[in-house]
């Protein structure tokens, strides 16, 4: 008999999601994880992010106070002070994670994985066998091969600099690279921003790429479109990059957000037979399964859809259909999704484009105003909120924000588009007044083809 049933090499959202729900259903579980417990999301990602980006809210919140009758003394911010506080939280995390495996009665093994052949995992020498295997070890920072890139940061080194720089490059026109434009910006970093394409935020809804590109440089962040680094050289003051444009610019810090690539390197995978693609992520069916029939594979290693609760629902899916007799198939469809800028953007279902492109005829709502809060603060910042329409059935098949909340808010209407919501139930729903909110119900209107139909 095999020492266990499933073994998990990855202790990340997907592969600790996945070794949880198996034990709980019965199944003899091994885990293995090299660095911390949790993965990406907690020690390197979603986690330190989202407090970094509470902490460079602050910012604004003291000054928009004054409008509301507030003053507020001398305020300075301490990176240190936000670096230990952070650390102290993740330790804390670990643990519980740590110790929600041990009660789930997962066997946890600290070292690195690696494949010996479709049944083995062998961890820092010792061997351990499983009738299935389960690869989740998830993706890592991409940095392009440019002169100098050595001397430049990633999100990993970002959580934890010695110190907070006062001038930053970020590269990158994605996810991290303008989450942290606008955490850096919000810390008091002066920042630049450059994206190797006419707009940043490929895959998103033009109108929210336009408007959040055009919010965050109302913020201060100096956003370079067409324009990439090119090289990158030390100076006596930090260091200095040269763009595509020909600028040179000197900064403390160069970070890469240029993409994240699997970690399928150098864990036997190939050996074994199992196929990646040509970006080395594992190829795997709807199941989670790779080309050789009891090795599966979740998450960011796959690069399906590389988001925290994703990986959560693909592990979780695959221990169902394994150690349940419950098979499920994970959905990938109308994912909500935040990117957490400044104001954040909050989306989910088709953009305009792809619906254009998968439905015979769409209607567009879309408003844009400024939020109550700030016809006091005076602070220049709008909300924008737009919904896809299917004519052919009424459905709403997608909505994308911008604004303050907007994140949340994308939660809540991935239960309305999940469900199948029409545009008519959408104007029956009762608004929740005074919120941003209420625009999305009350927004009866389409825009005409050629009506921008954006109010301010
Ligand atoms: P991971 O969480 O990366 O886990 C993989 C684990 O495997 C790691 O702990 C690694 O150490 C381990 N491992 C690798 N190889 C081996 C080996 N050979 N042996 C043993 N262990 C090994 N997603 C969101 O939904 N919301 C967000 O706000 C968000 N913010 C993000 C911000 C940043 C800066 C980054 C980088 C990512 C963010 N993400 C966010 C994405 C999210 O973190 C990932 O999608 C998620 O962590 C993927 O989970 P995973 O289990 O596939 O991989
Ligand atoms: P993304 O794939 O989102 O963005 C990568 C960016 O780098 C793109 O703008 C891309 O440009 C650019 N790029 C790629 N290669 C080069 C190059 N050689 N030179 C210059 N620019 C280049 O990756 P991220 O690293 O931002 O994030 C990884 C993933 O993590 C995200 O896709 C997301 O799934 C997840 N994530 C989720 C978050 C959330 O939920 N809030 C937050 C952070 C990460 P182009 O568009 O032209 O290809």
């Amino acid at each position: 008999m095999s020492d266990f049933d499933l073994f998990v090499v990855g202790g990340g959202s997907g592969g600790v999601a996945c070794a949880r729900r198996a034990a709980s259903h019965g199944a003899r579980v091994g885990l293995v994880e090299e660095s911390r417990m949790g993965g990406t999301c907690v020690h390197r990602g979603c986690i330190p992010k989202k407090f970094l980006v509470y902490a460079s809210h602050f910012h604004h919140e003291f000054e928009d106070a004054a409008g509301y009758g507030w003053t507020v003394g001398e305020s300075s911010f301490d990176w240190a002070t936000m670096v230990a506080a952070k650390c102290k939280e993740l330790d804390r995390l670990e643990s519980i994670y740590r110790r929600l495996l041990k009660e789930s009665g997962v066997t946890s093994f600290d070292g690195h994985g690696a494949l010996i052949d479709a049944n083995t995992v062998e961890v820092d020498g010792a061997r351990h066998s499983a009738d299935t295997l389960l690869v989740a070890t998830g993706g890592w920072p991409f940095i392009p091969d440019l002169p100098g890139s050595e001397l430049a940061i990633t999100s990993n080194e970002a959580f934890d600099l010695p110190e907070l720089p006062e001038r930053i490059v970020i590269v990158g026109g994605g996810y991290i690279a303008c989450e942290f434009a606008c955490i850096f910006n919000g810390l008091g970093v002066e920042v630049v921003q450059l994206y190797r394409s006419d707009m940043i935020l490929r895959g998103f809804d033009m109108d929210v790429r336009e408007i959040c590109c055009e919010e965050m440089r109302k913020t201060g962040v100096d956003v370079r479109l067409n324009e990439n680094a090119v090289k990158l050289e030390k100076s006596s003051n930090g260091i200095v990059v040269t763009t595509s444009q020909g600028n040179r610019l000197e900064v403390d810090q160069v970070m890469f957000a240029t993409g994240r690539a699997p970690n399928t390197a150098g864990i036997g995978i190939e050996e074994v037979g199992v196929e990646l693609n040509h970006k080395g992520a594992v190829n795997v069916d709807s199941g989670s399964c790779s080309n050789v029939a009891n090795i599966y594979a979740v998450g960011d290693c796959t690069d399906r859809v590389n988001l925290t609760p994703v990986a959560i629902h693909e592990g979780r899916c695959l221990a169902e259909t394994l150690y349940n007799n419950n098979p499920q198939i994970p959905d990938h469809r109308n994912i909500p999704t935040a990117v957490f800028t400044q104001p954040e953007i909050g989306t989910v279902g088709m953009s305009e484009e792809d619906a254009r492109t998968h439905c015979a005829a769409v209607d567009i709502y879309k408003t844009r105003f400024r939020p109550l809060k700030h016809t006091l603060t005076g602070r220049d910042e709008t909300v924008f909120m737009k919904l896809v329409v299917d004519r052919s059935n009424d459905r709403v098949v997608g909505c994308h924000m911008i604004g303050s909340g907007a994140g949340e808010m994308s939660q809540l209407l991935g239960v309305a588009i999940k469900a199948g919501a029409t545009k008519a139930q959408f104007d029956e729903t009762v608004a929740v007044h005074p919120t941003s909110a209420e625009e999305l119900v009350t927004m009866y209107e389409p825009v005409t083809e050629h009506d921008p139909g954006v109010m301010e």
